[in-house]
């Protein structure tokens, strides 16, 4: 077994002989070598050459809680030793899976009651493509099926979820989108606002999901499915005319809401769930990440009662994973959460850590560069522009000037993601004043650097 202490080139060199990493391009990446994470502890990742670097994405928009909380490791081996698996299909249930799906029921707003557990946010969203689905057929409705999602959505990389999902660069791949699916634009006023006031550009966009209904007709469209706020599209932020309008559409033609949390769950827009900070109310609410701060990996599907009784009353939903409620993951899904109720995490990055980042990121709007800056709780992110008052963009550029900065950050040990010329950030939620002044001085000399 390899040790931290290895040197990075000989890890490098494994790593590039056989590791195919998820949206990379290989080749490119082993002719440089990627960088080795060798341990975390708060926001701080070290790698194998011994560098600190704030994590300004918690991992992958999931530690929420932080880095290094040994009670997750202290539950996840007592579990194991426990029960380390056993499933709950065939008429089966264990501790963990009933005392996490009743714990999460709580903290879901409305009657968000009831849970079916999944191993990742892709493939929850394939349970509830094919729930949703179910449901109507269940009531004598089969024709009911077409989902509505938005381009440049991301709902997860299996064929349903990327197929839900609009980004065009996945579906260019595999064979995508599988049928029955539909898109419609979001909601990003800086790019593709024109000369719309935000305000009118969220009605404007929101109608275009009446159209699309009407286009297919409400008896054929099950669900529209969205993020709160886009994150892996670039933290979109809809303006607040959006959801109210997308509200009243869907309550009009009866067609059922999917509020894909995988991001904006559990404290990422500063209140429990995204769909309470934009207004929203969902039939279902997709989870995964924050559920366990990326410590094991669980994902959920939150069901109003309305749909669980109609699919708890049709007889078996042929559907479920091995990994369904996995109990370790379960358990330690359940530590994290007493965590952030009890540690007032939640809480605290809504009314104290989120005010703090919003001054602070509002303030790297300051930089000639910098356009447009959006954020929600501890989720944001600002366009790199050549022109901040004619809303440019980098046209030939497009993306590269993103890369570049994405680069500096890395080499001024922060990590900030870059999509296209946005930068974006969702650091632990967990992160304090001052280290979030840090982040914004580190930004803020990456960006420096940059053009
Ligand atoms: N949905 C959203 C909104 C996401 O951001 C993601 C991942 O980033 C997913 C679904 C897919 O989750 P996973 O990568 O756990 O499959």
């Amino acid at each position: 077994m390899l040790t931290n202490h290895a040197p990075t080139a000989e890890l490098q060199a494994i790593d590039a002989a056989h590791h195919m990493h998820p949206f990379t391009a290989g080749a490119e990446l082993n002719a440089k070598g990627a960088r080795v994470i060798t341990r975390a502890n708060g926001v701080y990742l070290t790698d194998s050459d011994g560098n600190e670097i704030l994590d300004g994405m918690a991992g992958l928009w999931c530690v929420n809680i932080g880095y290094g909380r040994e009670e997750l490791a202290d539950v996840a081996a007592q579990q194991m030793r426990q029960l380390p698996f056993y499933n709950t299909f065939f008429q089966t249930t264990h501790i963990p899976a009933l005392t996490l799906a009743k714990r999460i029921a709580e903290l879901a707003p409305g009657d968000l009651n009831h849970v079916f557990f999944n191993g990742s946010g892709s493939d929850a969203n394939d349970t509830n493509l094919r729930m949703v689905r179910h449901f109507w057929a269940a009531q004598g409705k089969p024709e009911k099926q077409v989902v509505i999602s938005r381009w440049n959505g991301y709902h997860g990389s299996t064929m349903g979820a990327a197929s839900l999902g609009g980004m065009k660069g996945m579906h260019a791949q595999g064979g995508l989108p599988i049928p029955g699916i539909a898109h419609i634009n979001q909601p990003d006023w800086w790019s593709e606002g024109g000369d719309m006031t935000p305000e009118e550009f969220g009605i404007a966009r929101a109608r275009e999901l009446e159209a699309k209904i009407e286009e297919i007709g409400a008896d054929k469209v099950a669900a529209f499915i969205a993020e709160p706020v886009q994150g892996a599209g670039g933290v979109i932020v809809p303006p607040d005319s959006y959801w109210p309008e997308i509200n009243r559409i869907l309550a009009k033609y009866d067609i059922l809401l999917i509020a894909d949390e995988v991001i904006c769950g559990f404290g990422r827009t500063g209140n429990w769930f995204g769909s309470q900070t934009m207004g929203m109310t969902p039939d279902i609410m997709t989870t995964a990440k924050g559920l366990s701060s990326g410590y094991a990996p669980i994902g959920a599907s939150i069901v109003s009662d309305r749909v669980a009784q109609v699919i708890n009353e049709a007889g078996d939903f042929n559907h479920g994973y091995t990994y369904s409620a996995h109990p370790v993951a379960a358990a330690v899904a359940l530590e994290n959460l007493r965590i952030l109720d009890e540690e007032g995490i939640v809480e605290r990055a809504g009314k104290v850590t989120a005010p703090y980042l919003k001054a602070k990121w509002e303030g790297l709007g300051d930089h000639p560069m910098v356009g447009d800056t959006k954020i929600v709780g501890l989720m944001a992110s600002l366009a790199l522009t050549p022109n901040k008052d004619r809303r440019a963009n980098f046209a030939a550029d497009a993306g590269t000037v993103g890369l570049i900065c994405r680069e500096r950050c890395f080499a001024n040990n922060l990590v900030m993601r870059h999509v296209g010329d946005r930068m974006i950030i969702s650091p632990p939620l967990v992160i304090s004043e001052s280290e979030i002044d840090l982040l914004a001085e580190r930004a803020w000399k990456a960006i420096d650097e940059t053009y």
